[in-house]
């Protein structure tokens, strides 16, 4: 899939639109998300065009994939939320239900997060 420079992050990347920062360094931005689901949920977008996780892990340099995931831990102990824990979580692709086609990991914390995924029918 071609990277869409039209989407939501890249127009906030860009500064187009507005967003609610909490974080940012030479390779990624943090956010809150506009549409919460638990009391702390952050999207964490590296700056860089990469549609999801599977371009961003086989296209991204070294040092773009280091600043990210160092930012995804910074903006989590300054969140306040590695003591009483935090979920990260990734989006790829339709079964996935990813909206935004730009990489992003969401941070979600602030609430007792139940099981990791809800189990398939049996
Ligand atoms: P996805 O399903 O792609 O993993 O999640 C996209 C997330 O982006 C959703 O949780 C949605 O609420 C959030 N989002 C969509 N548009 C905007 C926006 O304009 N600003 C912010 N801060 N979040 C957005």
């Amino acid at each position: 899939m071609a990277y869409d420079d039209n989407n939501v992050f890249a127009k906030i990347l860009r500064g187009e639109i507005p967003c609610d920062k909490v974080y940012e360094n030479e390779h990624a931005i943090a956010f809150k998300d506009i549409n919460p689901q638990t009391p702390v949920h952050v999207l964490v977008v590296p700056k860089g065009r990469y549609v999801s996780s599977d371009d961003f892990a086989a296209d991204a340099s070294d040092a773009e994939i280091a600043g990210f995931f160092r930012a995804v831990g910074t903006v989590a102990r300054q969140l306040g939320v590695v003591a009483d824990g935090y979920r990260i979580l990734a989006n790829h692709g339709r079964d996935a239900h990813q909206e935004v086609p730009h990489f992003h990991v969401h941070i979600f914390a602030g609430q007792n997060l139940g099981r990791m995924i809800k189990p398939i029918d049996k």
